[in-house]
């Protein structure tokens, strides 16, 4: 669910102002809704992350531009957080963009346009101004529990369970992380900084959306949800006392894992935790100190453990590819994974390459060390975060991940059945003894495999 756009949209003052929002993963005929509603338009916002949706931002920006001249557009996301001015200086029909959290900026900037007032005093935004681009001071974070209860009847939330496939509700309850992995642009897009829902709000924004919407799963988006333990322990009892019966996922960290009590550990259970989401990213400790995980893996097998125990599904995500990364560590992380994998059919263990985010410490130095990141906007957009390795991993090592990612889920993934039985023998037998030549079984597999459900 389009959960930023939801966000600002929320927070304008729906007396004064209609909001409409169009998602074109859900609507047809996108180009006639927008034709439809842009004449009379205050403005026009486009939630931007980094790689391809900035290609399917930059042909819609335009096109607003085309059926309507003088509404601004404006671009927010994670990056015009990490790019202010750049896609200003670059391409005439983006306006203004917005930087870090959005609700009280966009909120802002929709009244300074209401009113025709300059926007010279409006947080957190740059903008194009007489022909000049100007970068505003940035807005400090604004605690989540002073907006209101986001309005989900901005959009058709049976849309997206359909697209789904299931009856699940995508909520976010936090902003930010205190963290500092260096490969991610959260510590420089929130400063480390953390602001949360209160559980009791929760509980009770939680009851009006399960009544109104009657989902059976919700997912939630947070990047650290565990963050705050006490928050958690009296968000599952909420769950329990209202008799929210769903099943939910979120993100933890190993460490955020291990601090939690047995006690919370069964409240979550209890009230339908159904799936974690823990980033392990390398099997190396060495590693794992270097890019400032701040996670021990003495505390990822723990979490393992934990969740094996209360039948917990975990994803346990994990990155090779780094520079300088040496055999060695790239041997501990293939050990670590198929330990992981082989512990429960319900483990999964997805492998990244690398990418140098911008706004990340690791990207910084690789910067310094010579290597060219894309230089426009235009650029940013062909900028691929999955599937696809960067220069730091040679041809043989590419194929051999290929081949053990395709091997470790034919050995240990969830499909099973007594046609499966022979396959599944043949994925383990290959991962254990690291023979991946010869791929015979991948054929047969391509042959019979349906296509993914999204989510
Ligand atoms: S990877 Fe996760 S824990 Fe680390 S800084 Fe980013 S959001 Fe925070």
């Amino acid at each position: 669910m389009p959960l930023a756009l939801l966000a600002i949209g929320s927070v304008i003052d729906q007396k004064k102002y209609e909001v409409i929002i169009i998602d074109a993963r859900v609507e047809e005929n996108v180009l006639e809704l927008i034709k439809r509603h842009i004449k009379d338009a205050l403005c026009f916002g486009v939630t931007i992350i980094t790689g391809a949706p900035i290609k399917d931002g930059l042909y819609i920006s335009k096109k607003v531009k085309e059926f309507a001249p003088d509404v601004p557009v404006i671009w927010g996301g994670w990056h015009t957080s990490l790019f202010p001015t750049q896609p200003i200086e670059e391409h005439s029909f983006i306006d203004i963009t917005v930087q870090g959290q959005g609700e009280e900026s966009f909120k802002d900037l929709v009244d300074h346009l209401g009113g025709g007032i300059p926007l010279d005093k409006v947080k957190g935004i740059a903008y194009r101004n007489n022909g000049n681009v100007l970068k505003n001071p940035p807005r400090q974070m604004v605690a989540m529990d002073s907006f209101g209860r986001v309005n989900y009847d901005l959009i058709n939330v049976e849309k997206y369970f359909k697209k789904k496939g299931k009856r699940q509700f995508d909520f976010i309850s936090s902003t930010g992380c205190y963290f500092r992995c260096a490969f991610c642009a959260d510590p420089f897009v929130y400063k480390r900084k953390f602001t949360a829902i209160p559980a009791a709000k929760m509980g009770d924004d939680l009851e009006y959306y399960y009544k109104k919407y009657r989902f059976s799963d919700l997912n939630f988006q947070d990047e650290t949800f565990f963050t705050n333990l006490k928050r958690i322990e009296e968000f599952t009892k909420e769950l329990i006392h209202r008799k929210i019966n769903i099943s939910w996922a979120a993100t933890m960290r190993a460490d955020q894992g291990e601090r939690l009590d047995d006690k919370i550990w069964k409240l979550c259970k209890q009230s339908g935790l159904r799936r974690l989401l823990i980033g392990v990213e390398s099997g190396s400790q060495e590693m794992l100190d270097w890019m400032k995980k701040d996670i021990k893996l003495s505390q990822v097998f723990f979490c393992a453990q934990q969740c094996n125990e209360l039948n917990i599904s975990v994803i346990f995500p994990f990155i090779v590819g780094f520079p300088l990364e040496t055999d060695e560590s790239v041997a501990d992380t293939v050990k670590v994974i198929k330990q992981l994998s082989s512990q429960n059919p319900n483990f999964e263990t997805p492998i990244f390459y690398f990418k140098p985010y911008p706004g990340s410490t690791i990207t910084d130095e690789v910067v310094n060390n010579g290597y060219a990141l894309p230089s426009s906007t235009e650029e940013w957009g062909d900028f691929d975060y999955i599937g696809s390795s960067g220069p730091w991993v040679s041809n043989e090592k590419e194929d051999f991940f290929e081949a053990f990612k395709f091997y470790l889920k034919l050995g240990y993934g969830r499909k099973r059945g007594i046609l499966f039985y022979p396959l599944r023998k043949i994925g383990q037998w290959r991962c254990n003894n690291d023979q991946y030549k010869f791929p015979i079984e991948k054929f047969i597999i391509e042959i019979i495999r349906t296509n993914q459900r999204l989510s």
